[in-house]
């Protein structure tokens, strides 16, 4: 094991714990009460180094693919859990944007690196919209659970909720997932109209309705971040 380098902040009011945070600069944080031996924290990063190591690489990978989006031919997209190419031209005489067409997308434009991002959401807010509505109607006639009302979000990284009026919000990010995922999501926000908090209960009536459930769930964890554009 290696020392991990790290920035302690000792604060007079913290009562008890010990906490841990990754900064977006991958910097490792740790805060502690003010008179905290140093053997104590020391200790408590040795006991969180596999975390550490997991959640920096893990914010590295996300960085790495965040800014990885050149919106130029040959690049892959997802949907619907598949990744397609992409085919960048330009003809003045046609619409500019986006379709998508026999497997592949077709950008119009003439800086299509530029423009790329934004045809991009639109295109895959769109078909978000038509989804969720069809498959939110499908899923919750099956479970007998009626949200009041539907919403696509922009969300980076909370792929759906459940307000406590019934509404539902969808990040439009997850029509890039595949399908089986798409339903884990959808069956999990509907199951808030009947259980608000994630407690056993919530985990059993989950486990009733989709007993793969843990499957979908630990994928969406472990490729999430390929659905950042
Ligand atoms: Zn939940």
């Amino acid at each position: 094991m290696i020392a991990v380098p790290y920035i302690l902040k000792r604060s007079r009011k913290r009562k008890r714990t010990i906490s841990l945070q990754i900064t977006r600069q991958n910097d490792v944080v740790v805060s502690a009460p003010y008179f905290t031996p140093a053997g104590e924290i020391k200790s408590f990063i040795e006991q969180k180094y596999d975390w550490i190591q997991k959640s920096i690489q893990k914010q590295k990978d996300q960085q790495v693919h965040a800014a990885e989006k050149k919106y130029i031919s040959g690049e892959y997209f997802y949907y619907l859990g598949t990744p397609y190419p992409l085919e960048v031209f330009f003809q003045q005489d046609l619409p500019a944007g986006l379709v998508f067409w026999s497997n592949r997308f077709y950008l119009n434009s003439a800086n299509g690196d530029a423009e790329g991002e934004k045809y991009f959401i639109e295109w895959y807010k769109n078909k978000a919209r038509d989804f969720f509505s069809k498959q939110v109607e499908h899923l919750s006639l099956r479970m007998q659970l009626l949200p009041r009302s539907i919403r696509i979000t922009s969300a980076q990284t909370r792929w759906g909720s459940c307000s406590p009026e019934d509404n539902l919000a969808f990040s439009f990010r997850l029509i890039m997932a595949p399908p089986a995922v798409i339903d884990y999501v959808i069956i999990h926000e509907l199951m808030h109209i009947q259980e608000k908090s994630h407690s056993a209960r919530f985990w059993k009536l989950m486990e009733t309705a989709m007993p793969e459930y843990k499957l979908h769930r630990s994928w969406l964890k472990e490729n999430g971040h390929k659905f950042i554009l």
